[in-house]
């Protein structure tokens, strides 16, 4: 196969915005077996919401105009902050677009809140803490206001149980996408091992193909599928998870644009370019300046391990 010469987004609108991914701290009602210890230890406090407004309007008035910015807010459980429903009203009204990533414990009242003011909501069960009657009632209340993904993780010690939940779930629900995640060990070391699954759960889950769902309704999107050409001019359409998967991922001196298209706010406040933490990181965001970047950075990685970093732009470096 002729050599990569650069990976873009396959959908224009893709193109039009920056996107935010702020740990907002390692505080969480779980403690998932498979979650590593520093996403839930407690041990750093939520920002407040004067430092999470003003830090995105900020960091809003850097970016090229003709960019939307989006913010994704993560954790830990980022639903426990205590002035959360506060700071996604404030981000409403700057024009700046929102999703969440939560493990959808909280209870229905808040759900009723919350959920018509963000534009993205992904939901994960996970069988240790969660309740399936609750879980279901909160996916009912995210679709019908926001474009919603469920994540059931699959633990090797429930592969069956949770393809039923899910295969429920798909029946039972309109305008949600859903996805069935086997457990990645050492994530955060940005290692992707597989959990030591028995071989007939591991054949279970390769097989498993996920049931479609009927959508009425234009789902919300910042990111999705990449088109990579080869230096042939060859093009192919690819997820980031099919980039991993055809080995297709590596990227080492190539410009990337990370920084110029996504930055991230880790649990301590952070900031960097993007998951990898090439280039180190651009500042803290209790000090000014904190300055965006304005020129792609060279990969100096073997590999390009995430998926929120493989949707990002990246092109063959000319020397
Ligand atoms: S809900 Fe998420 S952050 Fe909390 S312990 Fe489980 S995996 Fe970790
Ligand atoms: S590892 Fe980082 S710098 Fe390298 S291609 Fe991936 S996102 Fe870009």
């Amino acid at each position: 196969m002729s050599k990569i010469i650069s990976i873009n987004h396959s959908q224009k609108s893709h193109e039009k915005f920056f996107i935010i991914s702020w740990n907002l701290g390692n505080i969480c009602n779980y403690k998932c077996s498979y979650c590593p210890e520093l996403l839930h230890a407690g041990d750093v406090s939520f920002p407040n919401k004067v430092l999470i407004i003003s830090t995105l309007k900020y960091l809003k008035n850097q970016i090229p105009k003709d960019r939307k910015l989006y913010v994704e807010f993560t954790g830990g459980e980022v639903t426990l902050h205590p002035e959360f429903k506060a700071v996604i009203s404030a981000l409403n009204t700057l024009d700046i677009k929102v999703g969440i990533i939560t493990n959808g414990s909280k209870p229905e009242s808040f759900w009723k809140d919350i959920a018509p003011k963000l534009n993205h909501a992904c939901i994960s069960y996970h069988h240790e803490f969660a309740r399936e009657a609750h879980f279901s009632k909160v996916i009912n209340i995210l679709s019908e206001h926001t474009t919603t993904h469920v994540n059931i993780m699959a633990p090797k010690e429930g592969v069956e149980g949770a393809i039923k939940f899910l295969t429920n779930l798909s029946l039972n629900n309109e305008n949600i996408t859903i996805e069935l995640q086997p457990i990645i060990l050492h994530e955060i070391e940005t290692s992707r091992e597989l959990d030591t699954y028995k071989d007939d759960d591991l054949r279970r889950l390769r097989d498993f193909k996920t049931p479609k769902i009927n959508s009425t309704k234009d789902p919300f999107t910042t990111r999705g599928d990449m088109l990579v050409t080869h230096e042939d001019k060859s093009t192919k359409q690819y997820s980031a998870a099919q980039i991993i998967t055809n080995k297709l991922n590596v990227f080492k001196g190539f410009n990337c644009f990370i920084g110029l298209e996504t930055l991230i706010i880790d649990y301590r406040g952070y900031v960097f370019r993007g998951k990898c933490n090439v280039g180190g990181p651009l500042g803290h965001i209790t000090k000014r300046p904190l300055t965006i970047p304005t020129t792609p950075i060279v990969c100096n990685r073997n590999h390009c391990h995430c998926n929120f970093d493989l949707t990002v732009t990246k092109e063959m470096s000319e020397n």
